[in-house]
C-alpha cells in the first residue's frame, strides 16, 4: 500500500514536470505566479475537476482556496468529507489572466495531462465543477440537465455538478447544488 501510495505520488509529480516541460500555454505561464496542478489523496475515490485557478489560487498554489473553495469545503463537510479525503484539481493548471474564461484551445492544450492524471488517481466518481470539465469528457450534454446524474463512460463514472462559484450567489443554484452533493455518498456505495 505505501509503496503504491508513493508511485502514484511520483506519477503525479512527473504530470506536473511535464506540463513544464512541455511548455503547456505559455502565454497563461508567462503571466501566472505558478502552475496549479492539484492536491488531496492520490488514493481518493472521488476526484474534482474544475475549470482553472483564480487570483487565490495562483498565488498559493491550490486549487479552489478562494469564496467557491469556501463553498466547497462546506459541501464536502456536509457529507462527512474532508478536502484530504478527496482530490482536487483544474482542467487549465495556469491561471487566465483577468479570471476570463479559458479558451477551447487553452482547454485541449491541458486535457491530455488531465487524463494523465485520472488515470493515476483511478478515483471511482470524477465529479465535473461547472460546464467547462464536463464539456471536455461529455460534450453532448448540458449541465442545466445533466447535473446530479451519474454517467459512466468508457468504464469511468462522471458525475457533473454546478460551478460552486456560480452557485455561491445564486440562491436557487446554491441549493440545487448542495442537493446534487448529497447524493455522492449513495453512489459511491452504490459503486464499491
Ligand atoms: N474556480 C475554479 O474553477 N477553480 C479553482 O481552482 C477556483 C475557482
Amino acid at each position: 500500500m505505501e509503496e503504491l501510495k508513493s508511485s502514484k505520488t511520483e506519477a503525479l509529480a512527473e504530470i506536473a514536470q511535464a506540463i513544464e516541460r512541455d511548455n503547456v500555454t505559455p502565454h497563461l505561464r508567462a503571466t501566472a505566479t505558478q502552475l496549479v496542478f492539484g492536491v488531496g489523496s492520490p488514493e481518493a475515490e472521488l476526484m474534482f475537476v474544475g475549470e482553472a485557478p483564480g487570483k487565490n489560487e495562483d498565488l498559493q498554489g491550490e486549487p479552489f482556496v478562494g469564496a467557491a473553495g469556501k463553498f466547497l469545503n462546506e459541501m464536502l463537510a456536509s457529507i462527512g468529507l474532508k478536502r484530504s479525503d478527496i482530490y482536487i484539481s483544474n482542467i487549465v493548471k495556469y491561471r487566465p489572466p483577468e479570471n476570463r474564461d479559458p479558451t477551447p484551445e487553452e482547454i485541449a492544450e491541458f486535457v491530455p495531462y488531465l487524463k494523465q492524471q485520472i488515470a493515476v488517481i483511478k478515483p471511482k466518481v470524477v465529479v465535473f465543477l461547472g460546464r467547462h470539465s464536463m464539456n471536455v469528457f461529455l460534450p453532448e450534454l448540458k449541465i442545466s440537465q445533466a447535473h446530479g446524474k451519474p454517467v459512466r463512460k468508457g468504464g469511468q463514472v462522471y458525475l457533473p455538478l454546478f460551478h460552486p462559484a456560480a452557485a455561491l450567489y445564486n440562491p436557487a443554484q446554491r441549493q440545487v447544488l448542495l442537493d446534487d452533493f448529497g447524493l455522492i455518498p449513495a453512489i459511491l456505495k452504490k459503486l464499491s
